[in-house]
C-alpha cells in the first residue's frame, strides 16, 4: 500500500476550473412534483402545451359591454344597460351579449361573446329596471379595454421556460399554470465533509492550548446546503492518514460529492495528502490562486473528491471558485456561478502576474458604480473579512495589480443591507 505523496502539479485557476467541470458531468435528472423544484436545474425546455391566459377574460370586476354601445355615455348623459347575467370567475356565459346589453362580470373571468369591453365598478352604478338588474354606465369604454386576450402572457408552442435554469418560486407559478405538475430537474446531491486536524476541536470545547475550533465544516455544510445539496455526513477526524483513507472510502459509497478540508499543504502532517494515495484517482494540486493554492481533486469510481485547503478563507474561495460551478454542473444549471457584478476597485489591490486572486470586499454605491474594497486583512486564516465581505473581486490571471477606480468583476455573495443607488 503506497503512503508516498506524488509531487503536486501546478495549474493556473483556469486549467484547474476546466479539468473540474470536464470531470463534473450532469448526473441523470429526475420527476417531482412542481411545488418542490424551487431551486432545482431544469432539465428540459418547457414549451407553452396551450394559451395563457387560457381564454379571453377580465382584468377588473366591472360590466362587460360592447364599446360600440356605450360610446355616449358620460358623468352628465349616465347610459343605462339592463345586466342579463351575471359572470363569477370560472363561470362562462350561458349566450352571447346582444346589442344594448351588460353582464356583470369579476376579475377573471371569461368575456362572454359579443362583449369587447369591460367598464369598471368604478365607473358604473347598479340600478333597476322594473325589477330586474341594470347599471348606469358614467363613462365610454374603448374595444380591448380591461380584457385579457387570451395568449397575451404566453402563447401555445412559445418557449416558456428555458433548460438548465434555476427554477425561482415565479417559474414555479408558470409551470404549475401550464400543467407541468411534475417536472424534470437535475438531482439533489449527496455531499460529505470531512475536516482533518489534531488541533480542532468542536464549537462547544474549551480551547485547550495550541488547539483551535473547527469553523471550516459548519460553513462548508452550509454553502452545500445553499447549493441545495444534501450533507449525508460532516465529520472531524484526527490527522491520521489510514482512517482518513478509510472514512473518504467509505463516505465515496454513499455521497455524490467528499469534501475534506485540512490537510494537503506542505507540511509535515498533511495526512490528506497520504490518504488520498490509498483512495487512488486524486491528484495532488498547485492551483495559482489566492487564497486556495494547494487543492486535491480527483473522481474515484465516478464520484467528485475536492481537498479543499485548512484555511478558512482558502475554503470559501476554492468553494466559490471551483466547488461551486462543478456542483452546479453535476445538477445540470446553465449558470455555475454566483451573480457576476460589475465593480471599480475602491483602491490600489496588488496581485501578481499568472496568479488569480479572489479578495473579499465590501460593496458601496458611489457616482453610478460599484465601488469594492478589500473587507480587511486578505490573510487567509482570517474570518472577519469573509464574514464581513459582499464579494470576491476577482483579479484575473493576467493582471499584475488592480490600479484604483479600475473595473474589474466580483462574485455577488450578498448585497450591502443598504443596498439603493
Ligand atoms: P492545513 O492545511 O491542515 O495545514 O491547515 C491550514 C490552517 O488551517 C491551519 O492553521 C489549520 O489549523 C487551519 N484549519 C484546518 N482545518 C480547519 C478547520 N476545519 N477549521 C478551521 N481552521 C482549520
Ligand atoms: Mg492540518
Amino acid at each position: 500500500m503506497g503512503t508516498t505523496a506524488v509531487p503536486p502539479e501546478s495549474l493556473s485557476y483556469a486549467e484547474a476550473r476546466e479539468r473540474v467541470l470536464a470531470a463534473a458531468r450532469p448526473l441523470p435528472p429526475e420527476l417531482i412534483p412542481v411545488a418542490e423544484c424551487r431551486g432545482r436545474a431544469l432539465r428540459r425546455r418547457v414549451i407553452a402545451a396551450h394559451a395563457l391566459p387560457p381564454f379571453r377574460n377580465s382584468s377588473m370586476d366591472g360590466y362587460a359591454v360592447r364599446a360600440a354601445d356605450v360610446q355616449g355615455a358620460g358623468a352628465a348623459a349616465p347610459l343605462t344597460l339592463p345586466v342579463v347575467e351575471v359572470l363569477a370567475a370560472g363561470r362562462v356565459a350561458s349566450r352571447a351579449l346582444a346589442a344594448g346589453e351588460a353582464m356583470r362580470i369579476m376579475t377573471g373571468a371569461m368575456m362572454p361573446e359579443g362583449a369587447d369591453a369591460v367598464v369598471p365598478v368604478e365607473d358604473a352604478e347598479r340600478a333597476d329596471a322594473g325589477g330586474a338588474e341594470a347599471v348606469r354606465l358614467t363613462r365610454a369604454a374603448r374595444p380591448g379595454q380591461n380584457v385579457r386576450e387570451a395568449g397575451l402572457d404566453l402563447a401555445p408552442g412559445a418557449v416558456a421556460l428555458e433548460e438548465g435554469r434555476d427554477l425561482s418560486a415565479y417559474d414555479l407559478a408558470l409551470l404549475a399554470s401550464l400543467g407541468e405538475a411534475k417536472v424534470v430537474v437535475g438531482p439533489r446531491l449527496r455531499a460529505a465533509v470531512i475536516s482533518a486536524g489534531d488541533e480542532l476541536v468542536e464549537p462547544d470545547q474549551p480551547l485547550v492550548p495550541g488547539a483551535i475550533r473547527d469553523s471550516s465544516r459548519p460553513m462548508l455544510s452550509a454553502l452545500l446546503q445553499e447549493c441545495g445539496v444534501r450533507v449525508v455526513a460532516a465529520r472531524r477526524l484526527p490527522d491520521d492518514p489510514a482512517r482518513l483513507a478509510g472514512d473518504i472510502t467509505k463516505l465515496l459509497e454513499v455521497a455524490d460529492v467528499v469534501l475534506t478540508v485540512g490537510g494537503v499543504s506542505a507540511g509535515d502532517f498533511d495526512p490528506v495528502k497520504l490518504a488520498i494515495a490509498r483512495v487512488g484517482d486524486v491528484a495532488l494540486w498547485r492551483v495559482a490562486m489566492k487564497p486556495g493554492r494547494p487543492q486535491a481533486f480527483g473522481t474515484p469510481g465516478g464520484r467528485l473528491f475536492f481537498g479543499l485547503p485548512g484555511n478558512p478563507a482558502s475554503v470559501a474561495c476554492t468553494f466559490e471558485a471551483l466547488v461551486r460551478p462543478a456542483l452546479r454542473r453535476l445538477e445540470g444549471f446553465t449558470g455555475l456561478d454566483r451573480p457576476r457584478l460589475a465593480v471599480r476597485a475602491g483602491e490600489r489591490i496588488g496581485s501578481r502576474a499568472g496568479r488569480t486572486d479572489f479578495v473579499r470586499v465590501t460593496l458601496a454605491w458611489r457616482e453610478d458604480a460599484w465601488w469594492a474594497n478589500p473587507a480587511g486583512d486578505q490573510d487567509s486564516g482570517h474570518l472577519t473579512p469573509q464574514s464581513r465581505a459582499h464579494a470576491l473581486l476577482v483579479v484575473p490571471a493576467e493582471t499584475e495589480a488592480l490600479e484604483a477606480g479600475e473595473r474589474a468583476e466580483a462574485l455577488l455573495l450578498r448585497w450591502p443591507e443598504d443596498a439603493r443607488p
